[in-house]
């Protein structure tokens, strides 16, 4: 897919303020520091599309994208968990549930996974909880140039075993770098079949 424009529409914490129309959407989530904001500017080749920052704790923001006119990549900035009121019952942040469970136009989530990490509970919970709500999600492994062809595939080795534990099968995933742009291929043309279908 070559992306034609790629435009900020706008940022809220309430899905019912999203943008009004059908168009469909695509939405980026991972825990803060995972790459989201480096891989979205590799996608869209824009420098500052989406803010990367060191700020941990940064507004927390449904930040709509629109692109080529046709499509919305949606950045959702680092989940973790809410705990409820004086339970220990950990639950993730009510605006990140909000927008997956009630969002219609989302077509599909893509959960970021630094690929040098082993898999972390907060990931695989989030994860199953995509799974327990039933919302489409593929993985992508952030990252890549970090780590020797051999330990990535040894990583992604075990990532796979991990999930095996709780899913039938590995969800599909991609493994991109937003220092050499690999995966913007494949992902884009992912994006762009599912729309074209
Ligand atoms: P976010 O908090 O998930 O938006 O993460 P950022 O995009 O701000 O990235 C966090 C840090 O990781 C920054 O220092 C980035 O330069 C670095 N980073 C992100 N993606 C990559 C990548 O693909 N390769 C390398 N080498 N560094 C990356």
């Amino acid at each position: 897919m070559k992306i034609t424009s790629a435009e900020f529409v706008m940022s809220n914490s309430d899905v019912a303020k999203c943008p009004k129309n059908k168009l469909p959407e695509y939405a980026f989530i991972g825990r803060s520091n995972v790459g989201k904001s480096s891989l979205i500017n590799m996608l869209m080749q824009r420098k500052s599309l989406a803010k990367t920052s060191g700020r941990p704790g940064k507004t927390q923001l449904i930040n709509h994208f629109l692109i080529n006119k046709n499509w919305y990549l949606v950045d959702l900035p680092g989940y973790g968990y809410a705990r409820v009121s004086k339970s220990s019952k950990k639950t993730f942040q009510k605006f990140i549930t909000n927008y997956f469970e009630k969002r219609q136009q989302l077509v599909l989530g893509f959960v970021l996974i630094d690929c040098r990490h082993e898999p972390q509970p907060i990931d695989l919970e989030f994860m199953e909880w995509m799974g327990q709500s039933q919302i489409p999600f593929s993985i992508i492994f952030t990252k890549a140039d970090k780590l020797k062809p051999n330990a990535l595939t040894r990583n992604l080795e075990v990532y796979t075993q991990k999930m095996l534990e709780t899913w039938e099968e590995m969800p599909l995933y991609f493994v991109t770098s937003a220092s050499n742009g690999d995966g913007r291929d494949e992902l884009l043309g992912y994006i762009n079949q599912i729309n074209s279908d």
